[in-house]
């Protein structure tokens, strides 16, 4: 049968958090061979996801890992400050390492945040992947789009304006990888102390990945199916005023 698609996707409380999941849950349930493992940036798991999840409808794994309070992002910190899910993606590759059997489970490992947008036909194109299949990103690095540039359907340069140099200048999105580099490479993880932007460069360098392994998706890089869209910051400034105009807020018991 098909490789399984193993969909890693560190989440975290914030008010926009069921939103960003029921939005991305309803792209997954149209998606076959798929297993969610879903991993909140928490002490333990919330009453919030592990519902959402039990309903989800995909099949799906929770975990949670919290981030340790000094790498924490604050609620006001500019977004690009710390590292995020680092330590989510980890909890999910050991998950990875202990429960899935490198002989018999076949599949791809692809790092999906929360709040992209995923089309269905990006699915197809990672779902056989040798070793690591690449493709553009949309609305991503101050730019329409970064991508890997194709010639003679080889990856031989990168359309990225933010530090091109980096040895693989793409975003998360961008990328899915065969799950046998974790069992080749077991002590392939992510890290808190790399660089800005060097999260991505370094999972692939430490899974073996070299530039002409790259299988470039999407006819050659040429067409845009995922995108790194961001969930706007809702302002609950009445939910004070509200207080004091009526003496209480929203009511705590209503999930949102
Ligand atoms: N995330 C997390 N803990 C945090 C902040 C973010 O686990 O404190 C998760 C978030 O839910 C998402 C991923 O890490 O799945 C990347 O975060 P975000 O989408 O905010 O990053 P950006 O859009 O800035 O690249
Ligand atoms: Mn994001």
């Amino acid at each position: 049968h098909s490789p399984t698609i193993y969909m890693v996707t560190p989440t975290h409380t914030h008010p926009e958090q069921k939103a960003n999941l029921v939005r991305l849950s309803h792209t997954l349930l149209h998606v076959k061979n798929i297993h969610w493992i879903v991993i909140e940036d928490s002490v333990s798991k919330t009453v919030l996801v592990s519902k959402f999840l039990q309903n989800s409808g995909v099949k799906n794994t929770h975990l949670a890992a919290l981030t340790p309070h000094e790498i924490k992002m604050k609620y006001n910190d500019p977004t690009w400050l710390k590292p995020k899910g680092v330590l989510q993606r980890n909890a999910a590759l050991r998950w990875i390492r202990e429960n899935l059997n490198p002989n018999t489970d076949n599949g791809v490992v692809y790092f999906a945040d929360d709040d992209n947008t995923y089309s269905l036909e990006i699915f197809q194109e990672m779902r056989n992947t040798k070793k690591a299949t690449v493709w553009p990103v949309g609305l991503v690095g101050g730019l329409r789009y970064e991508k890997p540039i194709v010639k003679d359907g080889k990856v031989t340069g990168w359309f990225t304006y933010w530090k091109p140099n980096r040895p693989f200048p793409m975003d998360m999105a961008g990328f899915a990888v065969n799950v046998n580099l974790f069992f080749n490479n077991p002590d392939a993880r992510f890290s808190n102390e790399v660089p800005r932007g060097f999260l991505e460069s370094t999972i692939l360098e430490q899974l073996n990945v070299k530039m002409e392994d790259l299988e470039p998706r999407a006819e050659n890089c040429s067409k845009v199916l995922v995108w790194h869209t961001r969930t706007e910051k809702t302002k609950l400034k009445n939910e004070q005023l509200m207080i004091k105009r009526q003496g209480q807020g929203s009511d705590p018991n209503i999930e949102v």
